[in-house]
């Protein structure tokens, strides 16, 4: 069971629960707060990567996309900033 988190378009850092551990904690009746930090993934990416694959401290595996810009937002450029 792979978690799947979306990422917003800027983001270099995430904060995110594994599933898998949250259900497991869950199973074995763990306090919801000690479940939330037995479950919690934390870690930076790279702005440029579309995809990334991460582990939570149990082994599994959790897949960081990014929401796709809607055409309206294009990507930023520093272009934009040199208007005279
Ligand atoms: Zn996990």
């Amino acid at each position: 069971m792979t978690t799947t988190v979306w990422i917003s378009p800027s983001a270099t850092a995430f904060s995110c629960l594994c599933e898998p551990c949250l259900d497991r904690a869950r199973d074995a009746g763990l306090l919801f707060s000690d479940a939330l930090t037995a479950a919690s993934v934390r870690g930076s990416l790279a702005v440029e990567a579309d995809v990334t694959v991460v582990r939570c401290a149990a082994d599994h595996e959790i897949v960081l996309r990014r929401v796709e810009r809607p055409p309206g937002l294009p990507r930023h450029d520093d272009r934009q900033l040199q208007i005279a």
